[in-house]
């Protein structure tokens, strides 16, 4: 559990905004600080070089006229020399033209051959500098010449650059001091700012908490982020979706009770009425019996049409695509519907542009037909006509299911589709209309990814256009 909350907290937006606040308060203190150290560091070595070379200089005079450079002795510049060595905390050595050293501020290598690039180069004129990161000096060589300009020797000079050491070290206390402030500072600035800005989240948070435990079943308006207002604006609408879906699941469950008891109540009152009275002759036991007979049948249908329509509208309902020959498959249903429409007097007829081969579903797409055509039929009057044509172009095939029927109330049009809705309730029940064969239909056909549109006049019948792609396309895989 406690390692649970650590986690959250960890993932949550503030720490997030926090740690960021920190890096960008810190890291310009860790690139600077190194890149200023160095700077430092690289000015004094290159400072110290041009004084020691500019000193130097000014000993060559004396060192090449009054021969000292030639190893005659002279105890005023040996005590400068060793003066101004000591001061560096170094060395200071005078090297003649043969690289032989002739003095030496500690006196102890004088007569050897001293062979270093940077002496040899000084000897043909150049003064140069060398800093040793090892030893910490500073190592200077300047060339000596007498009045001609001949070069007679070189003047090395050693500095101890100790100091720079020092004073880096200085400067780090002084930065860790500022830096332990600048944390301080940029911790309790990434806390105020991160609670700050977490701020409108949390309450949005608490918001949807109380939609869950349903106190409210709406977002406050938050006045924050655009971003965020814009989720808050989503969610409203999501949660409005749901309320909608509530309340139509509220609507088919209480249709469903009321269209299964109608049956249930009608064949009560028919055997509640045959057990009630004595001496009922047998033809009024028959003539009861068979309505009782037509109420269960209606039962069934009402339970076949609900069990399509649930198996439909089943989130990943799987169809069992295949290529079928939909000329032959609407004549077969036509003649199996032949019987009703020979009874209600009402001619069929199936003009067909084209042959038409599918990728559909047998089972479901026979029922989008059987329902269109039987429903032309039903509302139909004797001597009425219901035309079906079929057309395809390379992409879909059309299907129009025309009659001139009884027709729809313009201001049923609209939910004709609706589970249950019946534009003439008491016509629909008499011939034995569940209300649910057109939202079969339309669910069959979205998920064959077609469309259905419907025009309609009262009076002068219905035009229902079927439009269905030619190739199955799984909209899940795709
Ligand atoms: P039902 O089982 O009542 O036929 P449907 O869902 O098939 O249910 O149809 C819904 C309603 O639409 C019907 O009750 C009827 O009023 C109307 N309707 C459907 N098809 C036609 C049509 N071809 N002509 C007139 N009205 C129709």
């Amino acid at each position: 559990m406690e390692n649970k909350v650590s986690f959250s907290v960890i993932h949550g937006l503030r720490f997030k905004t926090a740690l960021l606040l920190l890096l960008i308060g810190i890291l310009p203190f860790m690139v600077c600080v190194p890149i200023s150290l160095r700077a430092y560091k690289s000015v004094s070595i290159h400072t110290d070089a041009s004084n020691l070379m500019a000193q130097a200089a000014q000993y060559n005079t004396q060192i090449v006229t009054t021969g000292y450079i030639l190893g005659e002795k002279n105890s005023l510049l040996d005590t400068e020399l060793k003066a101004i060595a000591a001061s560096y905390n170094g060395r200071i050595l005078l090297v003649n033209s043969a690289l032989k050293i002739v003095k030496d501020s500690y006196s102890v290598d004088i007569g050897k051959t001293i062979i270093w690039d940077n002496i040899i180069h000084s000897m043909q004129g150049d003064s140069l500098y060398y800093f040793d990161e090892d030893t910490n000096y500073l190592i200077v060589t300047v060339p000596l010449s007498n009045s001609d300009g001949d070069i007679v020797g070189t003047l090395v000079i050693n500095k101890s650059m100790e100091y720079i050491n020092q004073n880096v070290d200085i400067f780090v206390s002084y930065i860790l001091i500022g830096s332990v402030v600048v944390c301080t500072l940029a911790v309790v600035i990434a806390l105020f700012f991160s609670i700050r800005y977490s701020r409108p989240i949390r309450k949005m948070s608490d918001s949807l908490d109380a939609i869950i435990r349903e106190y409210s079943n709406e977002l406050p308006e938050v006045r924050s982020y655009t971003e965020l207002e814009e989720v808050s604006g989503k969610f409203n609408e999501v949660i409005k979706k749901l309320q909608a879906i509530d309340e139509s699941r509220q609507e088919f469950v209480s249709n469903v009770s009321h269209e299964l008891k109608t049956p249930l109540t009608s064949m009560k009152v028919l055997a509640d009425s045959l057990n009630g009275s004595e001496d009922v002759p047998i033809e009024m036991y028959r003539e009861f019996m068979l309505d009782i007979g037509e109420e269960i049948d209606r039962e069934t249908k009402i339970i076949n049409d609900l069990l399509s329509l649930v198996r439909m509208d089943k989130s990943g309902a799987q169809l069992n695509v295949s290529a079928v020959n939909i000329n032959e498959l609407i004549e077969h249903i036509l003649k199996r519907l032949k019987p009703i429409a020979e009874k209600a007097d009402v001619e069929v007829v199936f003009e067909s542009f084209r042959p038409v081969v599918a990728e559909v579903d047998e089972v479901k797409f026979t029922l989008v037909v059987t329902n269109l055509v039987e429903n032309a039929i039903k509302y139909n009057e004797e001597g009425g006509w219901v035309h079906i044509s079929l057309n395809s172009d390379h992409q879909f095939f059309f299907i129009k299911v025309e009659d001139n029927g009884l027709g729809i109330p313009e201001d049923s049009v609209d939910h004709i589709f609706d589970r249950f809705y019946r534009a003439d309730k008491s016509h629909s029940r008499e011939i034995g209309g569940t209300g649910l064969g057109l939202a079969i239909t339309k669910s069959a056909i979205a998920m064959h990814n077609g469309e259905v549109k419907v025009r309609s006049k009262l009076g002068e019948g219905s035009t229902f256009d079927v439009r269905i792609p030619l190739n199955y396309i799984d909209k899940e895989v795709h």
